[in-house]
């Protein structure tokens, strides 16, 4: 749907008005496109004491092209960049007055402070040294990315602490920065720090830590990538099963060879999501009800991918969908299908509240029992389902469809240690207001609201759940599962 208060304030004439009444000012996000570079420009490094994730950090910047700068607090950084092969230098603040970037540096895309070796509270002073000076020299649509340890697995309350204070950081950064800039933390666990395989060879001809066995490379590149627009806020925590990327693997095309499903893609968020993944290189079949096959053979025809007319809640469709895709397998299935019947509880019929609990999360419960029964999902493979922040924040006349979506979350929280055997990680993405025909059809005054009231000050696109996913289904992402990310702009919904 079109945002035509994010298209007036973006005018020169809209502009100003916005800035006299002190309307807000939502900035057209810079998304991901196919004939611009993802990455470019400088990234300007902080660190805590005894940071322990700047070497794996350097070998991502070093593959995806930056450039690098340092602050002051991370000394480490110079040389150590240097010995990637790094383009690097020494961090200046922009000056605010100048209004221009003579005399100060150019503007950076990205602020990435590694919290790692934070062990007691007093040590936080760094992120306050860094964010200070660096916050204002922030491009518009940047990035910033903290990392961190997971504080559960912490040796002591000091540094569990530490560790957890950096969420308050982060997310109280993503509201002060705006202007399309995201923030997100990123818990890396001890032994989870490069993307490929050990002894890999780096495009700068560098060689990554010796013996480490999964990655933070798919997880850093989608952080700092324009993929990443509509996400923010968001703690990520990344484990350390092992992903087996080879030295050759084609960043790319990382879905090449593989074979994707996605329910309800003949529209909206399914449809982006089969385009997205098509994009990377996988196979999609794409499944919706029998009265949308026209609009899904057109989805499939524009991406040579295979329709599947299946009404997904039909009790013989789980068996249907295992026996069609039994011969090849499949690699990543996406649960996107899902419907809203909104009315509040005393006026709800009970086959609205059974259709939508049985649409949006029985039926993925009997699929993936299908399809995990047959070994129809190969080990390694990838789960993603859609929840919503309904979900984490339930809504007023949506008791059925926060129930649907809270128990998606409880599904992957609790698949994921089963599915952990057989490698296959299971996560769920909850959309916050995302521009569709299901938010199109909210009363006015609601669908401003939604669009409103958060970071960005306007609704996602498809593209931007479809993007996310298309990150939690990559062979680099194996030590992320049993997650929920929220797609919201840093919603203030359910924050
Ligand atoms: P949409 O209504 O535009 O598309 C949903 C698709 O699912 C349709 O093509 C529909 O035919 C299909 N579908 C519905 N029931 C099905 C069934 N029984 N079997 C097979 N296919 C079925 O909705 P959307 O906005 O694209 O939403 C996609 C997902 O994202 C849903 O799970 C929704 O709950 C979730 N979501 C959307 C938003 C948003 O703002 N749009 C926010 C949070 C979550």
């Amino acid at each position: 749907m079109n945002d035509s208060y994010l298209n007036f304030v973006n005018s020169p004439l809209g502009a100003r008005v916005a800035r006299s009444l002190r309307w807000p000012l939502p900035e057209v996000l810079r998304r991901y496109r196919a004939d611009t570079p993802e990455f470019d420009g400088i990234v300007a490094v902080g660190a805590g004491p005894s940071p322990q994730l700047l070497d794996a950090l350097a070998d991502v910047i070093a593959h995806i092209g930056m450039t690098s700068v340092a602050h002051a607090g991370a000394s480490a950084w110079v040389p150590l960049a240097n010995r990637h092969g790094l383009m690097t230098g020494r961090f200046e603040p922009a000056d605010p007055a100048a209004h221009s970037q003579a005399g100060s540096q150019a503007r950076v895309r990205a602020l990435v402070f590694d919290a790692s070796g934070i062990e007691d509270s007093a040590q936080l002073d760094t992120l306050y040294a860094f964010f200070h000076d660096a916050l204002r020299s922030l491009d518009k649509c940047g990035r910033i990315v903290v990392l961190g340890r997971p504080p559960e697995a912490c040796a002591s309350p000091r540094q569990w602490t530490a560790q957890r204070a950096l969420e308050g950081v982060t997310r109280s950064l993503g509201k002060e920065a705006r202007r399309g800039i995201t923030s997100n933390l990123i818990y890396v666990a001890d032994g989870a720090k490069s993307g490929a395989k050990s002894g890999a060879t780096s495009s700068a001809g560098n060689s990554n830590d010796a013996g480490i066995p999964s990655g933070i490379e798919s997880t850093l590149r989608f952080f700092l990538s324009p993929r990443s627009a509509y996400v923010s806020g968001q703690v990520v925590r990344i484990g350390t099963a092992p992903s087996a990327l080879g030295d050759d693997f084609d960043w790319t095309q990382p879905l090449a060879g593989q074979r994707a499903v996605v329910t309800g893609a003949a529209r909206g968020i399914g449809a982006a999501i089969a385009h997205v993944l098509a994009a990377q290189g996988a196979h999609v079949t794409g499944i919706d009800v029998p009265a949308a096959t026209d609009a899904l053979d057109a989805t499939m025809r524009q991406i040579s991918g295979t329709a599947l007319p299946f009404d997904i809640a039909a009790p013989e469709t789980p068996a249907q969908i295992a026996a069609a895709l039994d011969e090849l397998g499949v690699d990543v299935f996406v649960h996107n299908a899902g419907i809203t019947k909104d009315k509040t509880i005393a006026k709800m019929s009970e086959p609205a509240w059974r259709n939508v609990i049985d649409i949006n999360l029985s039926a993925q419960e009997r699929i993936d029992d299908a399809l995990l029964e047959a070994g129809t999902l190969r080990d390694g493979g990838r789960i993603v389902c859609v929840s919503s922040i309904g979900g984490i924040a339930g809504n007023l006349g949506q008791t059925n469809y926060a129930a649907s979506k809270a128990g998606v979350i409880g599904r992957v929280q609790s698949m994921a240690p089963h599915l952990a055997k057989r490698r296959i990680t299971i996560n769920a993405v909850a959309p916050g207001f995302i521009e569709t025909q299901m938010t199109a059809k909210m009363p006015l005054a609601i669908r401003e609201a939604g669009r409103r009231m958060n970071s960005m000050s306007q609704g996602g696109q498809p593209v931007d759940v479809a993007q996310t996913i298309a990150w939690l289904a990559h062979p680099g992402s194996a030590g992320i599962t049993g997650q929920v990310v929220r797609v919201c702009g840093q919603s203030l919904i359910g924050a």
